[in-house]
């Protein structure tokens, strides 16, 4: 099973995504957790996108999806992918489908969270992970039980990311307004596409990703 989510940033993506991973052991592909990873670490690839990132703009389809192509070789033929993040672009979406094509690989669901944009600066601003184990919190939403202390591996460090903040989201909206949505029409006539209320609790929207993938 190959799963697309889409939706804007602060959509619920990448958590549904840890959930599927946990209940169905898929592979979550997340350009953006790839994208930090290769500016922690300072690769060519890392210096390129840092500064884009930053201002909450798109990094190249050709760095995504090269990224994409080595991470699917990497995880073999058998587990299902859940594209976190990507595509963004037409051009992401066009190679997506010729990066699964090569492998053997189909697109099976489309699942688009649907939220209110205003809603969105409030989850992204507030959002912090465990440094450890990367367990999400949230300020207002979610603090962990015990206050400094992760819930789930205990470690004491807490981080936020960079491009979490109102002006950088914005834009973020806006670069998803303007380039990701408009590839949805590419995939509803393909009659792939079910929309997902993003508002509802966190439950509830993994019970209706699991109603759509069975
Ligand atoms: P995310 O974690 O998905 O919100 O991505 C964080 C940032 O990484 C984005 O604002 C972009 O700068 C970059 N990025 C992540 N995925 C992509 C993608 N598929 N195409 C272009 N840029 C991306």
């Amino acid at each position: 099973m190959n799963i697309i989510l889409l939706g804007p940033p602060g959509a619920g993506k990448g958590t549904q995504a840890q959930r599927l991973v946990e209940r169905h052991g898929m592979r979550q592909l997340s350009t953006g957790d790839m994208l930090r990873a290769a500016v922690k670490a300072g690769t060519p690839i890392g210096l390129q996108a840092k500064a884009v990132m930053e201002r909450g703009e798109l990094v190249s389809d050709e760095i995504v999806s090269g990224i994409i192509g080595e991470e699917l070789d990497a995880m073999g033929p058998d587990a299902g992918a859940i594209f976190d993040g990507y595509p963004r672009t037409e051009a992401q979406a066009m190679s997506l489908e010729k990066l699964l094509a090569d492998r053997g690989r189909t697109l099976d669901h489309v699942i688009e969270l649907e939220v209110d944009e205003d809603a969105l600066v409030e989850r992204i601003t507030g959002r912090f992970t465990c440094a450890t184990c990367g367990k999400g919190y949230h300020d207002k939403f979610e603090q962990p039980k015990l206050p400094g202390t992760c819930d789930k591996c205990g470690g004491t460090e807490f981080k936020r990311r960079p491009d979490d903040n109102a002006e950088t989201v914005r834009t973020r909206m806006a670069e998803y307004r303007a380039k990701t949505a408009p590839i949805l029409p590419y995939y509803e006539a393909k009659g792939i596409v079910t929309r997902i209320n993003g508002m509802a609790e966190m439950d509830e929207v993994t019970a209706e990703i699991e109603k759509v993938i069975g």
